[in-house]
């Protein structure tokens, strides 16, 4: 699809007034926010009814701009060589310095991150310089958005802006695996597990 740069410029200034919009991704369209405010990471939990307990997601360009932020290990470096950008989330250890708000992790010292694929979205994240928190653009209650209409119906002017994306391209949710010990599936999603045990050599628990 074409890059419409006059609706990123548009998503990117939202966003660096801690402002909440709904991003296109290749799994689902997200609603997001700056993960570094704890405005922006508030508003998001009161768009989408989320219980505060359940922790965001939050999106990165690449492993470069996620360094301050968490600790990696060998099986996150060979995983984000042969699936990155995609549908994979990796749950990691949370660096005390880091600046992500305590509202996206529920006080927790880990921390869910991936890199999204779509092109739109991609070129925005390349240009901000914080990561953007961001879950499915849904309430709480209802199926993830997969195309703009779907994001309108749920939230219609409660949300300040929609980035148009198109319709996302796999449709369901990210893999969710956590790395910090012995690789565990959390969520299964757009990612094969074979292809990930078939990668790393190890069997995967579920
Ligand atoms: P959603 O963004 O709506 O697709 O949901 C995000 C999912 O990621 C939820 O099911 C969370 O439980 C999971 N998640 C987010 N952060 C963490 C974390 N630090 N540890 C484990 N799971 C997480
Ligand atoms: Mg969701």
């Amino acid at each position: 699809m074409k890059i419409n740069l006059a609706n990123i410029k548009k998503a990117k200034k939202l966003l660096n007034k801690n402002e909440c919009i709904a991003i296109p991704t290749e799994t689902v369209y997200g609603l997001a926010g700056n993960a570094y405010s704890n405005n922006a990471c508030k508003k998001i939990y009161e768009l989408k009814k989320r219980p505060k307990k359940n922790p965001l997601i939050v999106h990165y360009y690449n492993y470069k701009n996620l360094e301050k932020d968490c600790y990696f290990n060998q099986d996150f470096m060979k995983l984000y060589k042969k699936f990155c950008p995609g549908p994979i989330t990796f749950v990691l250890d949370l660096k005390k310095k880091s600046k992500i708000s305590k509202i996206v992790t529920n006080n927790k010292n880990t921390l869910a991150v991936r890199f999204p694929k779509h092109p739109v979205t991609r070129n925005l994240l390349k240009q901000l310089k914080f990561p953007l928190a961001a879950p499915s653009a849904n309430l709480s209650t209802k199926v993830s958005a997969v195309n703009s209409t779907d994001v309108r119906e749920d939230f219609g002017k409660k949300i300040k802006y929609i980035l148009e994306g198109g319709c996302s391209s796999i449709g369901v949710e990210s893999t969710i695996i956590d790395l910090r010990k012995k690789p565990k599936v959390l969520r299964l999603g757009g990612l094969e597990i074979s292809a990930i045990q078939k990668l790393l050599k190890k069997r995967l628990t579920i």
